[in-house]
């Protein structure tokens, strides 16, 4: 394996499994309470040192997370792993509090009516709460994140202009939440727009700890990444098996998925701490668990270096790739 990193790239980056809450929140039936925990037990001993495990919003509203607090209670917190909760609102960060999350994630959509669709409010009235959750984490001593979605395109608007990429990260940081995550909710992301809204922040919100969330929807998840990779970014959003979506969003698929990002990354000599085989088979169990084909590729081919057997390699004679 190659020990250093690709010329000019961070030598370590953080995985941020966000599976158990955005693969989840949307899965067509309702997903048992032990499925989850071992899921996200699973990817703790498989070493991801972020996970995004729930979601305390009105039970009504999303049925898979309302276990949220016995999810939370079930988890092996042994290895110091953070973790994070989306919260929706006050009473959302209420209930986040007493389930003693490491850090509450606030979020809404940088377009208006993405995230009148989304949370049924005004960007203006989500940023108010924003604030408000900032305030009950300060007052908690646990931190809060802010999730700016369709950070580089909306499904209703088509581009979301990086001024207003800029304006919600300022009043996140007016609130003092400066780790943000931009999310490509519906996979609208491309390289060069990864790249014009990194550079736009680091100038603009130098106090900005930005972090990068991507649908593979269009097939370049991986190669946004790459290109957050060059702007220096070293925290990446990603979910085992590549479940997720965003219900809201039409057409929208899964995010990019974590062990194809470990495999890419370690690949290239930047070290996760993750361990590949540990995590293929969290997804594999996953798969079995949830009994629907999933996307993650890595977790059917295994890892590069893997033998096969001349039995199981499929010969066509004639092939010239
Ligand atoms: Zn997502």
């Amino acid at each position: 394996m190659t020990q250093v990193p690709l010329e000019g790239f961070p030598d370590r980056v953080r995985i941020v499994d966000v599976g158990p809450r955005d693969g989840l929140q949307a899965w067509p039936e309702p997903v048992p309470t032990d499925v989850k925990i071992e899921m996200i037990n699973g990817l703790i001993a498989a070493g991801v040192p972020q996970l995004e495990v729930t979601s305390f919003v009105a039970p009504r509203a999303v049925p898979n997370m309302a276990d949220a607090a016995e999810v939370m209670a079930a988890i092996d917190r042994s290895r110091g792993v953070e973790l994070t909760a989306l919260v929706p609102n006050a009473r959302g960060a209420a209930r986040a509090i007493q389930s003693g999350v490491d850090a509450m994630v606030v979020f809404l959509s940088a377009s208006q009516s993405h995230n009148q669709a989304n949370v049924n409010c005004s960007r203006e009235v989500s940023l108010a709460a924003a604030a408000e959750i900032a305030k009950m984490g300060q007052d908690a001593g646990v931190p809060v994140y802010g999730a700016i979605a369709t950070a580089f395109g909306c499904p209703f608007e088509g581009d979301v202009p990086v001024e207003d990429i800029v304006l919600v990260a300022k009043a996140y940081a007016d609130s003092g939440i400066t780790k943000i995550t931009l999310g490509d909710t519906t996979g609208m992301a491309t390289p060069r727009l990864v790249q014009e809204r990194c550079r736009r922040l680091a100038s603009d919100v130098p106090d900005a700890d930005v972090a990068l969330h991507f649908h593979n929807t269009r097939g370049v998840g991986l190669a946004c990444a790459y290109a957050g990779l060059q702007e220096g970014i070293t925290r990446f959003e990603a979910s085992v098996a590549g479940i997720g979506g965003c219900p809201f969003a039409p057409g929208a698929t899964g995010n990019i998925c974590s062990e194809d990002l470990v495999y890419m990354l370690e690949e290239s000599g930047i070290h996760t701490g993750i361990d590949l085989d540990a995590l293929i088979a969290v997804a594999q169990r996953t798969e079995a668990a949830l009994g629907q084909k999933l996307p993650g590729q890595v977790m059917k081919a295994g890892p590069r270096l893997r033998k096969y057997g001349r039995d199981e390699v499929r010969s066509s004679s004639g092939s010239r790739a």
